[in-house]
């Protein structure tokens, strides 16, 4: 049963600001303006009106008010909207009297978005969307969102879902009418064909679904390479402020620091390891091992070496990344070119992607580096936006409707028609589930869980 409560909320940020919006929703919306404003305005139009404390008439601000009755209303219920001045003792005024309001009550985290979504007005991938937009730090992911939000997965989903229960009802058809002479006796080939159609095109997007997982949570470059090389002042220097400890002392970044950056419009995640090397000390071996597994699932390793230190720039190329492209760091190269010994071994040109000279601590190279580190990360998302898929979420539910729909082919013309018609339907349901059209309550909370109040 939905909740019938009126609920409100601060759903503007942080005061003090120039102006708050409070907003109410629900079927007390109307009373609660008429009781603080005197009146209800013309629907969606905004009127200037006069707040006052029900209790004692005092006039508490000057405001805006705004009318939506439902259901055309962004959570398809009545609602209302005050735009006050933003003060803190303004917003309280304001929300205290709301409160002493019969049948009004603070909003959860998520609550408007969610009564949006059960009344209809929005999807879960909508819903994602929406929260992904307000998150979004680059403008790629604002695109990707804003897309998200405007329903392109759903769309996609809905309309396979569609061709599904189609090919579904032949082989339905078969079932039931099995024994009549005019059922034309291949109804099931052609079911299997569409099938077959719709596992390449879903297994098509999911192909692409790493990159969009990626856009929306950042491209991982991990910074990697032997203590003291420099790697916390490379760090800080990308990041352009102190986020990581820089020490003169071997082995003192013991964890994994994090820094998020917008690189030409495209969110990258900078991982600092801590100094790689074999260590008796406990504290030290459970950094080397968090920070090799962290960087053992990044997209690109910078391996920082010294390159003034002896054997430092004969360094090759690092294990344990697997596939994972490393580019070659040589910093200090303000010390290494005062010891030109030390510069005559370099390292082979295919042992790394890329290899470049720096020194973190004047700037010389980071400017070509961080050039490069964009070029990367625009290769990388080239194909991107178009991308479908931005959740772990809808990837688990594209993969199991492809597993469904490979057991419905692989099962033939061979007579199991019960079973194919089983294996279609769990394809439908997997992806009703993706646009919350099936099956949603236990996934609810996980995703409105994220929203803050008065959203
Ligand atoms: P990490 O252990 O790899 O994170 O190394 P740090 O960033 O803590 O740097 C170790 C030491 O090297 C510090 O004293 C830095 O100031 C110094 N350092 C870092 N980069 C450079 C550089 O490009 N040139 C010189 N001369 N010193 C550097």
């Amino acid at each position: 049963m939905p909740d019938r409560s009126t609920i409100f909320a601060l759903s503007s940020g942080r005061p003090p600001a120039a102006i708050a919006v409070i907003r109410i929703s629900g079927p007390a919306a109307g009373r609660a303006l008429e009781t603080l404003i005197g009146r209800r305005p013309q629907p969606r139009q905004a009127a200037l009106a006069r707040v006052r404390d029900p209790a004692s008439g005092e006039l508490i601000d000057e405001a805006l008010a705004l009318w939506f009755p439902g259901p055309h209303s962004e959570t398809g219920e009545d609602t209302a909207e005050l735009q006050l001045h933003g003060g803190q003792a303004v917003i309280v005024a304001v929300l205290d009297a709301l409160a002493a309001i019969d049948g009004c009550r603070p909003a959860e985290a998520g609550e408007f978005t969610r009564r949006a979504f059960e009344n209809g007005r929005l999807d879960l991938t909508a819903v994602e969307g929406l929260a992904d937009l307000i998150a979004a730090e680059t403008p790629a992911q604002r695109r990707l969102a804003f897309r998200q939000f405007k329903g392109l997965i759903d769309d996609r989903a809905e309309a396979w879902r569609k061709r599904l229960i189609e090919a579904l009802a032949l082989v339905e058809a078969r079932i039931d009418f099995a024994d009549e002479a005019d059922v034309p006796e291949d109804l099931v080939g052609p079911a299997l064909h569409a099938a077959q159609q719709l596992r390449d095109e879903i297994a098509k997007v999911l192909a692409d679904a790493g990159h969009g997982e990626r856009l929306r949570d950042g491209l991982v470059v991990a910074i990697a390479g032997p203590p003291n090389a420099g790697k916390s002042t490379l760090l800080n220097r990308l990041a352009r402020r102190e986020a990581a400890i820089v020490s003169p002392h071997a082995g003192t970044t013991r964890d994994v620091i994090e820094v998020h950056l917008n690189l030409g419009g495209y969110p990258v995640t900078l991982l600092d390891t801590a100094g790689m090397r074999e260590s008796a000390d406990p504290v030290e071996q459970e950094g080397v091992r968090r920070a090799r597994e962290r960087a053992a699932m990044a997209d690109l390793v910078l391996w920082v070496i010294d390159a003034s230190a002896s054997g430092g720039a004969a360094s090759g190329r690092p294990e344990g990344f697997g596939d994972t492209p490393v580019w070659l760091v040589k910093n200090k190269a303000d010390q290494a070119a005062a010891r030109p010994c030390r510069a005559s071994a370099k390292p082979s040109g295919d042992e790394f992607k890329f290899t470049l000279s720096i020194s973190a601590l004047t700037g010389a190279g980071v400017d070509a580096l961080e050039a490069a580190l964009t070029g990367f990360a625009k290769g990388y998302f080239a194909a991107t936006e178009s991308a479908l898929v931005t959740r772990a979420r809808h990837r688990h539910a594209l993969a199991e409707t492809v597993a469904a729909l490979d057991r419905a082919v692989s099962r033939g013309r061979t007579g199991q028609e019960e079973l194919i018609a089983e294996d279609l339907r769990l394809a439908a349901t997997t992806l009703g589930r993706l646009t919350g059209r099936v099956d949603v309550e236990d996934i609810l909370d996980v995703i409105f869980r994220d929203f803050c109040i008065g959203k």
